[in-house]
């Protein structure tokens, strides 16, 4: 089964909007085993919209449009596919009353134009806009299924999600097994050197299918399968997921889409063990992820933010002629880092004391070059684990990673500890 996205805009091809709609159900359909060979971008043009629709029907079996479905009078989506089709539009009726109500609910008169929102196609299945007025549209015609979705994604994905899914499971996949997948997470690896080490996998594309995501410091494999039943499709996907961690097993942190410091927060409660930071270039972003995580309360204690030296000695007891001096390793390096963990984690009394200090850029500091950050992990009892990373990117890049980066080290600390506990 393959689909083609056709997102209808001027907008997205003056590049004034992001076509994210796009990347959403591309996603989605993925998940569903629909193989999309082609996104299309067409503008609000009458005749390049029913080239595009001739062109998909020509490649794909299910054509998903997204925007064009609005009051005004470039919004042609329904009346390009409807013309396509021969078909006519009619006004949907649950649509119209939608329509009526909202005007009526705000006290202004309703223009003649917004009834064009309830245009639907003769003969399909109107999609209801649960945040929106526009109604969506499902129809099958001569073997091909044809959706009609919203623009805004506030509208399109809960029309996706809650009306156009169900649909394609009951009239576009009714002969196929159903799906079943499962979402590996990945930390401390990049995309490129994951998909070297299951290159293989991904290349045969049997049955389960592998697919990779990158997202900032994250790496996702999506496993797929299609089986009669749950318990089918688990064992297959158990086989692939332990082949796939043996080869691994040092950066899969978690099997569902969830993010590293929701693992470390859930490792840390089920240990009873707290952390503190200390953080120089990350400003709080550190203590800000990790307190992101409801129940986070019960395991980080707090922390310090330690922009300046003159914090650093002030709050965290870093000696001056470690900052500074001819000779001192500076604000930035190892010595420091080990210190800020050591003494955050004494001075808040926590079982972890995490540090962060580097060049986050964009100019140089201390002369030393943007990127070059030490991150020092302090635990009860134990040495002190200092690193030094040199980090591509720019700002944010930097201490997002940094971030993470420091993450993925006590990720692997508390799971040594869980192992041999
Ligand atoms: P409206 O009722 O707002 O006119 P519509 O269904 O006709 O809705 P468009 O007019 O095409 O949709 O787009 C409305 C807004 O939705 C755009 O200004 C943009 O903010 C967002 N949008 C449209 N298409 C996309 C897309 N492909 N990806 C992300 N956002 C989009």
């Amino acid at each position: 089964m393959k689909a083609e996205i056709i997102a209808v805009g001027t907008e997205l091809l003056l590049g004034q909007i992001v076509n994210t709609n796009a990347q959403f159900l591309s996603q989605e359909l993925a998940s569903l085993g629909i193989d999309v060979y082609f996104q299309t971008v067409v503008g609000d043009n009458m005749d390049r919209l029913r080239q595009a629709i001739h062109t998909a029907e020509s490649r794909a079996d299910v054509l998903i449009f997204s925007g064009g479905i609005g009051p005004t009078q470039d919004d042609l989506t329904k009346e390009a596919l409807a013309s396509v089709l021969g078909r006519n539009l009619h006004y949907d009726r649950m649509a119209m009353d939608n329509i009526d109500r909202f005007f009526r609910g705000r006290n202004i008169p309703m223009t003649e134009n917004n009834r064009r929102q309830a245009h639907a196609i003769d003969g399909c299945t109107p999609l209801p806009n649960e945040t929106g007025l526009a109604v969506g549209n499902a129809i099958a015609h001569n073997g091909k299924f044809y959706i009609v979705l919203p623009g805004p994604p506030k509208e399109l994905i809960p029309m996706f999600q809650n009306q156009a899914k169900t649909w394609i499971l009951q009239q576009v996949l009714t002969h196929e097994k159903p799906i079943y997948s499962k979402m590996l997470k990945f930390a401390g690896i990049g995309e490129s050197a994951l998909e070297t080490r299951v290159i293989d996998l991904i290349e045969k594309q049997s049955d389960p299918t592998v697919a990779p995501y990158a997202k900032e410091s994250e790496v996702t494999l999506r496993i797929t399968t299609k089986a009669d039943s749950e318990s089918e499709a688990m064992a297959k996907l158990d086989t692939l997921e332990k082949e796939i961690a043996s080869r691994l097993g040092d950066h899969l942190y978690a099997t569902g889409d969830i993010p590293i410091e929701k693992t470390i927060i859930d490792m840390l409660t089920e240990l009873n063990l707290t952390v503190s930071c200390a953080e120089s270039c990350t400003g709080g972003l550190l203590m800000e992820t990790l307190t992101s995580i409801p129940g986070s309360g019960a395991v980080f204690q707090g922390g310090i933010v330690c922009y300046s030296n003159e914090m650093k000695e002030k709050l965290l007891h870093v000696p001056h002629d470690l900052l500074e001096g001819e000779n001192a390793p500076g604000a930035v390096s190892a010595e420091t880092a080990k210190v800020l963990a050591e003494q955050v984690r004494m001075i808040v009394d926590t079982d972890f004391g995490l540090s962060i200090t580097g060049v986050a850029g964009p100019g140089y500091s201390e002369r030393k070059p943007v990127g070059l950050v030490y991150i020092g992990i302090s635990r009860r009892e134990h040495d002190t684990l200092v690193l030094e990373l040199n980090l591509k990117g720019n700002r944010e890049t930097i201490r997002t990673r940094s971030a993470k980066t420091i993450l993925y080290h006590l990720w692997k600390q508390l799971k040594e500890i869980a192992d041999e506990a």
